[in-house]
């Protein structure tokens, strides 16, 4: 009896212990589960209105995305994000938007520093009066260093993230690219005559290959290229030489192509063609080509442009003040060339300023054609954005919020009276929204402006180092 209550003692205890053990198992498994829920990522970045630029057109009214590694994770409602992630950071979205960072397809960044030093010339009498004198005398690592960093505070300020550029002593400029932040195309130029630290063609070109070689980029933000000045400063077989190398080291081209009616002379007296067809003969459009201007295509090069999937790079503002003419852009994207924004240099602008662009290229159209409906907000937006990011070859990492994407994002502040009231987001950013309007930039998910705020730059000593050399230039100009 005795033995028979022990043992029923025993089952009983044995019993709770596994109902005790059950619970417990349960509950590290709740535990477990609710920790599970929330991931953590390194940002998240909310939006009053997060305007994707995905192809189809998604604008989500509070929302956010996650950010791990520089990669977007998440792309949902703010709630839906919030429940799902645990975030190191988080970037308030209120009345703000948040798109994805703007792509300056063709800029000479550097160049910021002959702003406004000679405006109003003729093309011709700009160039070889002021420009090239000037680049002779004071292009050297030391522009070049204070000329990028004051071309990539004004991008950072403006919300442009990714820039194609073209400019010399490409290895010191990289080196800045690198250190501020921002991402970049960066194209060695050459060109047939002799130009900064160059005396002609061959140490140029040999200078180009062996930057596109050798240059290493520790974050993959800095893209190196080959840039021939263009088809009337490089001659016909140095084009050829330029394609060779292109596709043997696999790098992408960026040139000036088809931008002035002199051009189109020289081309029509030298080779009997056209500049676009011209480029075309001598191969470079067998690789990734990206074409600053393009203000006069013929009908039929608009669609060898479109079946070469060349990046045409619209510059409204400085083919305006050159006088090179009012590009034929509506056609162009009827006919699916693939179409991106640029500044061009500030010395012929006078600024790196995206949104100036995103706006004279959705009026000057209407203006030309005496059509409202050519270029709709939307069309110009995705020009400075994912559209671009295909023009320039990198929609695999940039141009749109989704996941996957590289995190390239800005925010726009409403709060302004130029902003108020609000019935349509991407009008806003099209037609009303200005560069000063950017509160955060945001590249590879770090960030390098919060509320106005450099993160990467000291701005003053910048300006400072900026005054310093414009201090030379002035006086060389006024010995003139
Ligand atoms: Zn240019």
């Amino acid at each position: 009896m005795f033995m028979r209550i022990k043992f029923k003692l025993e089952i009983l205890s044995y019993v709770k212990l596994l109902i005790l053990g059950f619970i417990m198992s349960l509950s590290v498994q709740i535990t477990g589960a609710s920790a599970k829920e929330k991931q953590m990522v390194d940002l998240i970045v909310h939006g009053r209105y997060v305007v994707t630029m995905t192809d189809d057109n998604r604008v989500i009214e509070n929302g956010a995305v996650a950010v791990r590694d520089g990669v977007i994770v998440a792309v949902d409602a703010a709630q839906v994000i919030e429940e799902a992630y645990q975030a190191k950071k988080t970037v308030s979205g209120e009345d703000r938007i948040l798109l994805p960072g703007l792509i300056n397809g063709h800029t000479h960044t550097a160049m910021v520093l002959f702003r406004g030093m000679a405006d109003d010339l003729a093309l011709m009498t700009w160039l070889t009066e002021y420009i090239f004198p000037m680049e002779g005398q004071f292009v050297d690592p030391e522009f070049i260093e204070a000329g990028m960093r004051l071309a990539c505070l004004e991008m950072i300020r403006g919300g442009t993230t990714t820039f194609v550029d073209m400019y010399f002593y490409g290895d010191r400029g990289a080196d800045e690219v690198e250190a501020c932040g921002l991402r970049a195309i960066m194209g060695a130029p050459s060109i047939d005559f002799p130009s900064p630290g160059f005396t002609g063609w061959e140490d140029s070109f040999s200078a180009a290959v062996a930057f596109v070689k050798n240059r290493k980029s520790p974050s993959g933000r800095v893209i190196p290229a080959f840039a021939p000045h263009a088809p009337y400063t490089v001659s016909a077989e140095h084009l050829a030489e330029v394609s060779r190398m292109a596709h043997e080291l696999n790098a992408p081209i960026t040139t000036h192509l088809s931008e002035d009616r002199a051009e189109l002379v020289q081309i029509k007296e030298r080779y009997d063609t056209t500049p676009i067809q011209h480029v075309k003969n001598m191969g470079l459009m067998n690789h990734k080509l990206i074409a600053a201007h393009v203000v006069h295509p013929t009908d039929e090069e608009i669609k060898i442009l479109a079946d070469y999937k060349v990046g045409v790079i619209h510059n409204p503002t400085s083919n305006l003040k050159t006088a090179a003419g009012i590009a034929p852009v509506p056609k162009m994207l009827a006919q699916g060339v693939l179409m991106g924004l640029g500044t061009d240099g500030a010395a012929s602008n006078n600024d790196l300023d995206m949104w100036e662009e995103i706006r004279l290229a959705a009026l000057i159209h209407k203006g030309v054609q005496y059509d409202a409906t050519v270029m709709p907000a939307e069309t110009v937006l995705r020009m400075a954005t994912s559209g671009g990011a295909k023009a320039i070859g990198l929609d695999h990492l940039v141009g749109d919020i989704a996941v996957g994407k590289r995190a390239d994002l800005i925010q726009v502040d409403l709060s302004g009276p130029h902003m108020t009231p609000l019935y349509d987001v991407i009008s806003h950013l099209v037609y009303a929204a200005s560069s000063s309007d950017v509160v955060t930039t945001i590249v590879d998910g770090h960030i390098l402006m919060e509320e106005g705020h450099f993160m990467t730059l000291d701005a003053k000593e910048v300006r400072k180092k900026a005054n310093e050399i414009a201090a030379r230039i002035t006086e060389a100009l006024a010995a003139k």
